[in-house]
């Protein structure tokens, strides 16, 4: 039995997120897409926090449901359950550098999450500027006033890799976590790898060999709800008569197992599932006004101005993987499952989970019906084919190609099949541009035109 999360999401009272991200919309949309678990986001910000006290109840230690009066309306086939997970960014000066950091705070419970909101605010932080507040502490000084209140709490670097707001990132971040972290680097189990970067990048890293590496969506809508996810699996099969078959200390000790080197919880990581990281906004090293992208190849060759207009360029995710890694390429291990999804698989190391790479159903059916992402089609179609067979994740990893093609029409099974398979091209994102998605390579369509005409 398997447990799909996503461990990263903001609330309506985050910058840029959009005003439908409220308890019931957020459980709606994880039911939709076949989350089990999905983080509260925000917990740090008064007002959320209290909606997500009056709208949630204990299921079983540390994990929520919505309060049956909250649940919407039209359906929820299943109920995620919520775990309080929540971001902050720090803005600090360290080695007479300005670093600009984002770290998870995940709690075990309510009055853990109170206690740490109280001494934040003692250290003169204002939680109500923003859903993900903005803070003069250090990530280092966050960490050690989480763990301090209770040492269940997990810290994770958010999105790792991305330039200008994170751990490792090429515009302020640092070069290791030890440096970032300090005398809390032995606390730091786990980083959120980004939608720019895949596992395979981050093996590379020395000093993840020992950590878990994790992948969410940070979404700021309900249709971006699952862009990645971490699946768990049961290690024992939970008694038929439980409830809630896991606590939250389940999945802490999936996350921290990798570098505390052991497991007392009933969940361990099983596998990821990624957002090709070429899709991803900052895979290249570029300058987005000037449309300039280089490969890490060409920017070793070139530099790091831009060769229009001299600026310095926004390094990406690629570049910055090279510059940090000791050892060359991993290559991952290609595997197809029976339903023909190609697992990546760590060529030596078998500790390590592997993962699936999706392109979401939005942006499937935006390319077979050659209509915008929200456009009617695209998302009559998408409200369609969930009631038909549950879930975005069923549609993308589990459905049958011939299930899909007599329910959804054959192009539309052709495009998972080449989703599933990694036989699409793409466009890759740079200096803030994501990156396109090419289920079928323009040409392909007038060849087939051209072949129905003869
Ligand atoms: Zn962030
Ligand atoms: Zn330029």
């Amino acid at each position: 039995m398997q447990v799909v999360a996503d461990l990263q999401i903001h609330s309506k009272y985050s910058r840029a997120v959009s005003k439908n991200m409220v308890v019931p919309e957020i459980a709606r949309w994880a039911a939709k897409k076949g989350i089990g678990l999905v983080a509260t986001g925000d917990w740090m910000h008064a007002i959320w926090f209290r909606e997500l006290v009056s709208q949630l109840e204990e299921t079983s230690e540390g994990l929520y449901k919505v309060k049956s009066e909250y649940v919407s309306s039209d359906f929820i086939v299943s109920e995620p359950l919520f775990l309080l997970s929540a971001e902050i960014s720090s803005i600090y000066t360290q080695g007479g550098k300005q670093r600009r950091v984002h770290t998870l705070v995940f709690a075990p419970d309510f009055s853990t999450a109170e206690k740490i909101k109280q001494e934040l605010t003692k250290r003169g932080c204002n939680l109500s500027s923003d859903g993900r507040p903005i803070v003069g502490l250090s990530a280092r000084d966050v960490a050690e006033i989480a763990l301090t209140v209770s040492e269940r709490c997990l810290v994770i670097p958010a999105h790792a890799w991305t330039p200008w707001f994170s751990l490792y990132g090429s515009k302020s971040g640092f070069d290791s976590i030890e440096e970032c972290f300090g005398d809390f680097a032995d606390s730091i189990f786990a980083i959120e790898t980004g939608l720019s970067s895949d596992p395979a990048m981050n093996w590379r890293i020395k000093e993840l060999e020992k950590r878990a590496v994790v992948s969410f969506s940070d979404a700021h809508s309900g249709p971006k709800l699952g862009r990645e996810a971490t699946v768990f699996q049961f290690r024992h099969q939970p008694s038929a008569i439980s409830h809630q078959p896991f606590t939250y200390d389940d999945v802490y000790w999936a996350i921290a197992e990798r570098f505390l080197g052991k497991n007392e919880g009933n969940l361990e990581i099983a596998s990821t599932i990624e957002f090709y990281p070429e899709e991803g906004k900052y895979h290249y090293t570029g300058h987005r006004n000037c449309g300039v992208v280089q490969t890490p190849r060409e920017t070793r060759k070139r530099g790091t101005a831009c060769h229009v207009c001299g600026k310095p360029l926004t390094v990406g995710v690629m570049h910055r993987v090279e510059e940090l890694s000791r050892n060359s390429k991993i290559e991952p291990v290609k595997k197809k499952s029976k339903g023909g999804v190609m697992g990546y698989y760590h060529p030596t190391d078998d500790t390590r989970p592997p993962y699936v790479m999706v392109v979401p159903l939005l942006e499937i059916l935006s390319e077979v019906y050659s209509a915008g992402v929200g456009t009617k089609t695209v998302l009559n179609e998408y409200e369609k084919l969930i009631s038909h067979f549950d879930s975005e994740f069923a549609i993308l990893l589990k459905v049958t190609l011939n299930d899909l093609d007599r329910f959804g029409g054959g192009r539309l099974a052709e495009a998972i099949g080449k989703v599933r398979e990694g036989l699409i091209s793409i466009h890759p994102g740079y200096d803030g541009e994501f990156g396109v998605v090419k289920i079928w390579e323009e040409g392909d369509e007038e060849e087939e035109e051209q072949m129905t005409l003869f």
